[in-house]
C-alpha cells in the first residue's frame, strides 16, 4: 500500500505557483487577487478561510476577505460581489459555503463573473467542464485528479464510483474522471447497496461526510480509495468517511485525512487564482 501524499505535493505546487506569480509581477506588475466572502461565524468556514488565506500569503497572492454578519441580506452580498466583479485587484472570487438560510447560494454563485470564478461553480464553468473545455474546475476534484496524475495513476478505462453526487465534489469528479476516459459510476444516499457498487470499483472516490462509511469488505483487494472527507470525530480529531486502518490493508494506494485531499484543494485554489490572472492580464495588455 502507497499514501497519495497530497501535502508533499501541495508544498510542490505552491512553489510552482509562487515562481509564476513573481513572473506575472515582474512581466506587468500585476498581483494576482483572491476575494473571499465569508458570511456568519460557522468555526469550520472561518478556518477553512484562514487556510485559504495564509495559503495565499505563502505564494504572494492578494488576498481580501469580506466578513459579513450572519444575518446579511441578500441585497447587500450581491452588492459587494458585483463590486468585486468590477474591481481590476481582483481575479478570483471564492464564496465560503455553506451560507445562512435566507441567502439564495444559487443566485449569489451565478452572479460572480465566469472569469473570476476561481471555484468553478458557475454553470458556465460547469458546462465547460462537462462538455470538456477549458474553464475554472471546482478545487477538491481538481486536486484528485492532480493526485492521482502524479502517482502515475492513469483513470482510462478504470471502474471508478464516486460515492457522493453534490455539485462541489461529487458530480464533477465524476465529469472529470469521464473526460479522462474512465467509466464512472455515481453513487448517492438512495443509491442502493452501496457495497455492490464499491466492491467492482478498481478507484473508488468517497465524499459523502459519514465517518467510517467505507469499509473493509466493501473495498476489492489492490483497490485505489480517494478519500474526500472531512469529518470531527468524537475525540475531535479529523478523519475522512474511509476506515482508514482496517481499509489500508487492502489497496494499492489511498489518500489519508489529513494530508491527503485538503491540501490539494487548497493549492488547486492558488492555481486557480493564478490562472485568472495570467488570463486577466493578457486581457488588460
Ligand atoms: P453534501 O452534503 O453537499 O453532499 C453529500 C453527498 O453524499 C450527497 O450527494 C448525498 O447523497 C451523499 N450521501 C450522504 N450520505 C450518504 C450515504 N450514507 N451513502 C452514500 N451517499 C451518501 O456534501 P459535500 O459538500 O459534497 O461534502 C462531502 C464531504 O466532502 C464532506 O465531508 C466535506 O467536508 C468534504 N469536503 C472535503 C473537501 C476537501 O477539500 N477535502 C472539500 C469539500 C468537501
Amino acid at each position: 500500500m502507497q499514501l497519495l501524499d497530497g501535502k508533499k505535493l501541495s508544498n510542490k505546487i505552491e512553489l510552482q505557483v509562487s515562481d509564476e506569480v513573481k513572473l506575472l509581477k515582474e512581466k506587468c506588475g500585476c498581483t494576482p487577487g483572491l476575494a473571499v466572502v465569508l458570511v456568519g461565524h460557522d468555526p469550520a468556514s472561518a478556518a477553512y478561510v484562514n487556510m485559504k488565506k495564509k495559503a495565499c500569503e505563502r505564494v504572494g497572492i492578494y488576498s481580501i476577505t469580506h466578513d459579513m454578519p450572519e444575518n446579511i441580506s441578500q441585497d447587500a452580498i450581491e452588492k459587494i460581489i458585483t463590486n468585486m466583479n468590477n474591481d481590476s485587484t481582483i481575479d478570483g472570487i471564492l464564496i465560503q459555503l455553506p451560507l445562512p438560510s435566507q441567502i439564495d447560494e444559487r443566485r449569489l454563485l451565478d452572479l460572480v463573473s465566469p472569469k473570476k470564478d476561481v471555484d468553478g461553480f458557475h454553470p458556465f464553468n460547469i458546462g465547460r467542464l462537462t462538455t470538456g473545455l477549458d474553464g475554472f474546475v471546482p478545487c477538491t476534484p481538481l486536486g484528485v485528479m492532480q493526485l492521482l496524475a502524479e502517482y502515475d495513476i492513469d483513470v482510462k478505462g478504470k471502474n471508478c464510483v464516486v460515492v457522493g453526487a453534490s455539485n462541489i465534489v461529487g458530480k464533477p469528479m465524476s465529469s472529470l474522471l469521464l473526460n479522462a476516459n474512465a467509466t464512472v459510476e455515481i453513487c448517492h444516499i438512495f443509491t442502493d447497496n452501496l457495497k455492490k457498487h464499491t466492491l467492482a470499483a478498481d478507484i473508488i472516490l468517497v465524499g459523502v461526510g459519514v465517518i467510517n462509511l467505507i469499509k473493509e469488505d466493501m473495498v476489492k483487494d489492490d483497490a485505489i480509495v480517494i478519500d474526500i472527507g472531512i469529518n470531527r470525530n468524537d475525540e475531535g480529531k479529523l478523519v475522512g468517511d474511509v476506515d482508514f486502518e482496517n481499509v489500508k490493508q487492502k489497496c494499492s494506494y489511498i489518500t489519508p485525512v489529513p494530508g491527503g485531499v485538503g491540501p490539494m484543494t487548497i493549492a488547486m485554489l492558488l492555481s486557480n487564482t493564478l490562472k485568472a490572472a495570467q488570463v486577466n492580464s493578457k486581457e488588460r495588455a
